[in-house]
């Protein structure tokens, strides 16, 4: 047998816990609590390589340790971070409820990642909850961040899913699981609301740690607290056009939400649009249509004023002169976002150049779209060929006549056009009813075939292969689709 350790050293951790020399106000020491059976339910092996960890050193057991959080490698520090946030507009105190960061770790490339588990026992942070975490959610989780990772969009990653052996009681009792989840950093707009209520000296030593750790360039800047805030909300424009571009719905941005990163994260009720409208909402909970997909740049502008006020006293300490600044970047936002989604969409048009017409171009698509209840990801991948598109809701003489637009706006650069669309327009999305199939065969049957499958789809989401040709049909009807924040 191998003495403890041996194991650990083969996964190559390289730890550096740097949050954990912040203040200690900023977090609370954490411990995984002891679980009946741990057991791998899928591990990504993939990630595990750019990490530079050897997953395949592992045998599954200590695997399942590991990411069940009974047998922590050595160097890391558990801690559960304090938050605060807007939810659904209301100020409240959160934290990490029902997650641990056991460390960051230093990828061979030289960048630093947090790795957490979600749904290991209760921390300080707990209130009321358990801490605990279903499977079902922690695999949506899993394979919603893969494919918006494979769809080049910035977000946290998924390590692994283990499940517990222990049932979880939610409205029925569910089988356990925590996932393992990676990112550039889990600090929040949240983070900065904790901090700016405590006091300022806290608020400084966030800030000058978010910079140096995510925007290390602006470390001498000038008002370097007011290109921080600049340079947030361009990375938030870009995210949320990202999202708009290839139909997704967070589907709750409350600003413990929000990374400052830049980086996805939180994948509890969010689901892909298949037919386009703008007013699409999945959450179960979002009743009023707080984060529906046709507002999350207005959300995205919302969330970036509360960080503004943060950063307030530390953009300057005059107010008079603060709260101008701030307020002037904010008003940039929606022209920022637009230059974002317009980019973004030429692309997905194959438009090369940039031409005042093109707005009216894509938003006359769109409205047919809206009206003809066509299946947003299809439609661009329909277009995304030399020939035109055959289906019968592509006869109608709306769109014939915009069509016949588009290609004489393409005149010669058809071929260039189309190569191009191909790497922008997905083939495969994680289409709701493709992704609860694969999590109740996973939840009801055990069987994690069916995801595997899926997930192989979905990391290749730009090819056409004859054996994916399933994941491309949208469901007859999801009128009645939830989701749950899980
Ligand atoms: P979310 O809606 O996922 O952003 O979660 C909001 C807050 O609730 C966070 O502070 C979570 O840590 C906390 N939370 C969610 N589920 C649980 C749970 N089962 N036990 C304890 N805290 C939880
Ligand atoms: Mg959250
Ligand atoms: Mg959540």
């Amino acid at each position: 047998s191998t003495a403890p350790g041996e194991h650990h050293a083969s996964t190559n951790w390289r730890f550096d816990n740097t949050y954990s020399r912040l203040p200690d106000t900023l977090f609370a020491a954490a411990e995984p609590v002891r679980v009946r059976e741990p057991r791998v339910a899928i591990l990504n092996y993939r990630l595990a390589a750019e990490l530079g960890l050897d997953l395949g050193a592992l045998g599954e057991e200590t695997a399942a340790a590991l990411f069940a959080g009974q047998d922590l490698p050595p160097g890391s520090h558990p801690i559960a971070q304090a938050y605060a946030g807007h939810q659904y507009g209301g100020f409240t105190m959160l934290g990490d409820g029902r997650a641990i960061l056991i460390g960051e770790h230093r990828t061979p490339s030289g960048a630093l990642v947090d790795i957490q588990l979600k749904g290991p026992g209760r921390t300080r942070f707990s209130r009321g909850g358990d801490g605990r975490a279903a499977l079902g959610p922690m695999l949506r989780e899993y394979a919603i961040s893969e494919a918006m990772a494979a769809l080049g969009v910035p977000t946290t990653r998924s390590l692994a899913v283990v499940t517990t052996g222990e049932p979880v009681y939610r409205t029925t009792p569910l089988k356990g699981a925590v996932l393992t989840r990676v990112a550039a950093s889990h600090i929040r707009v949240g983070t900065f609301e904790y901090a700016a209520r405590r006091d300022q000296e806290l608020l400084q030593a966030l800030a000058d740690y978010t910079i140096e750790r995510h925007y290390p360039e602006l470390a001498g800047a000038p008002q370097k607290y007011l290109a921080f805030f600049r340079a947030v909300a361009d990375r938030q424009a870009a995210l949320v056009a990202r999202w708009m571009l290839i139909g997704f719905v967070h589907g709750v941005m409350n600003t413990d939400n929000v990374a400052v990163s830049g980086e996805t994260i939180d994948y509890g009720p969010c689901a892909f649009m298949n037919t386009y409208d703008p007013a699409t909402v999945f959450s179960s909970i979002d009743s009023g249509g707080r984060y529906a997909y046709g507002n999350q740049p207005n959300i995205t502008q919302w969330n970036l004023a509360r960080f503004a006020e943060t950063l307030l006293p530390l953009i300057d300490s005059d107010p008079q002169k603060s709260i101008p600044a701030a307020t002037e970047v904010l008003e940039e936002f929606p022209a920022v976002f637009e230059k974002n989604w317009l980019g973004g969409m030429r692309k997905k048009l194959g438009l090369q150049t940039a031409e005042a017409t093109d707005a009216e171009l894509i938003q006359e698509l769109l409205g047919w779209m809206q009206k003809t209840r066509a299946d947003y990801t299809n439609t661009f991948r329909d277009l995304s060929s030399m020939a035109e598109p055959v289906g019968v809701q592509y006869q109608g003489a709306d769109f014939r006549a915009w069509y016949a637009r588009w290609q004489d706006r393409l005149g010669d650069q058809k071929s260039e056009a189309v190569a191009l669309m191909r790497t922008v327009n997905p083939v495969v999305i994680p289409r709701n009813h493709r992704v609860e199939e694969a999590l109740a065969a996973a939840e009801e049957r055990g069987d994690l075939s069916v995801l595997r499958r899926l997930l192989d789809a979905l990391v290749t989401p730009y090819d056409e292969r004859s054996e994916h040709v399933q994941y491309r049909e949208p469901p007859t009807d999801e009128s009645g689709y939830r989701t749950f924040c899980g």
